[in-house]
């Protein structure tokens, strides 16, 4: 074991595993009562604010990871707060038996921004990718009993439930469950000959990432996107594009097809819509927007009054604080800094898509870098033993920029 300039870790420098001195009584009592299904980095976190948030022990870090893609608008944004505040005095839940009001203002909202007609609301991204999933398949079962096959990429992510485990093309998250569900072929990402080889008549639909994320930050081709569109189109199958953690502005437009030029015909949302509020979201249009009729899907929470209230609150400040133009320069700014000694030559790869930012290090210790930039007050995700992944909140300025490469230059 070898201890990092901060007392606070120690850390095995051979596999990066690290254990805390302070909070060894947490991580065990959370050990005994928590299902283990997190390898977790020993600190607790118990307050957040805008860029910051902070320890047990009042320890302030910078957060570059924002909730995996999640605090677009960064920590207790006071909109967000107030809406969740006064929603939460009114109304919190009534189940999708009745109408309520901030969910059909959420949906009519996301339709105003986007090129989507309808939404249907859950509470996380695979369930968002459950309910593209079946809108794929009875679309395709309207047309042919043979057209159910859904194509995905190798190296995709699309969440942990079985469907959208089937669609995460990863055999490491699959193995221990199958036999998952039939039907579904992956190709090699960006592999235009691949895809025009798997997509036929009995394709339902293609399921892409505009953006690989989970795997690390892999932007699409557009000739991919393009082929994928065009494939989808001669043969009857749907386009989804999962932007769970490309949408709502990460990448510095409020959907990362915007930047493609390609508009799938259902989208997938979650994590920054609620800026921390669970909620999930299947936008469709077209004939995709009326597959589902009553009785087909539902979700008990899904759409609730105080998830939806929240969101709107999220897309009312990305337009109001002008964060899509902040999530452009920010991103530039950032990949800028990282191309500049010392940083430069320690990295043989820069990916970017707005504040959707990846690094492939020369040295395999991604997680050596994770755990001492934390000790320093700085929030990162490694990715493997040579990724690095970036996802800051929208919200950060050049000074937040210049603070998080001073700590990694030292960490490097
Ligand atoms: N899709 C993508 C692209 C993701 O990055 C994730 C989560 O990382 C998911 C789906 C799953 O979302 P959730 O964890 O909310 O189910």
């Amino acid at each position: 074991m070898t201890t990092t300039s901060d007392v606070k870790y120690t850390m095995n420098t051979e596999t990066g595993q690290i254990a805390s001195i302070i909070d060894a009584e947490k991580v065990r009592a959370d050990d005994e009562y928590v299902m283990h299904t997190y390898g977790r980095l020993p600190v607790t976190f118990v307050r957040g604010s805008g860029v910051y948030v902070w320890d047990s022990d009042g320890k302030q870090y910078l957060d570059f990871l924002a909730g995996i893609a999640v605090n677009g608008v960064g920590h207790c944004h006071p909109r967000v707060v107030r809406a969740i505040q006064e929603q939460a005095e009114t109304l919190i839940h009534t189940s999708n038996l009745y109408y309520t009001a901030p969910m059909t203002r959420l949906a009519r909202k996301l339709s105003e921004i986007s090129d989507f007609e309808k939404t249907f609301f859950c509470n996380s991204g695979a369930e968002a990718n459950e309910a593209a999933l079946k809108i794929a398949r009875k679309h395709g079962k309207t047309k042919s009993e043979s057209k159910f096959k859904i194509v995905t990429a190798k190296q995709s992510f699309h969440g942990r439930t079985l469907g959208s485990l089937t669609a995460t093309g990863q055999p490491k998250y699959q193995s221990s469950f199958a036999p998952l569900l039939p039907g579904f072929d992956y190709v090699a990402y960006n592999d235009v000959e691949a895809l025009k080889a798997a997509v036929s008549e009995d394709t339902c639909a293609v399921m892409l990432e505009p953006v690989l994320g989970e795997s690390g930050v892999y932007p699409a081709h557009r000739e991919f996107l393009e082929a994928a569109r065009a494939l989808c189109d001669a043969h009857g199958a749907l386009l989804i594009f999962d932007e769970v953690q490309t949408g709502v502005g990460r990448t510095g437009k409020w959907w990362a097809y915007e930047h493609y030029g390609v508009v799938p015909d259902v989208m997938t949302l979650a994590k920054s819509l609620g800026s921390g509020l669970p909620i999930g979201a299947c936008l469709a249009r077209g004939a995709a927007a009326t597959t589902l009729v009553p009785g087909d899907h539902g979700s008990t929470y899904g759409g609730n009054p105080l998830a939806t209230a929240a969101a709107l609150a999220v897309l009312e400040t990305i337009e109001e604080e002008h964060l899509l133009a902040n999530a452009h320069a920010m991103g530039a700014y950032f990949v800028h800094r990282l191309n500049e000694e010392p940083i430069k030559s320690k990295l043989s790869d820069v990916r970017a898509l707005g504040l959707m930012v990846g690094v492939q290090l020369v040295q395999s210790d991604a997680r050596r870098v994770q755990t001492e930039a934390l000790a320093r007050g700085l929030i990162i995700n490694a990715i493997g033993d040579s990724t690095l992944r970036f996802l800051p909140p929208l919200i950060i300025t050049k000074e937040h920029v210049d603070q998080a490469i001073t700590i990694l230059s030292e960490v490097l």
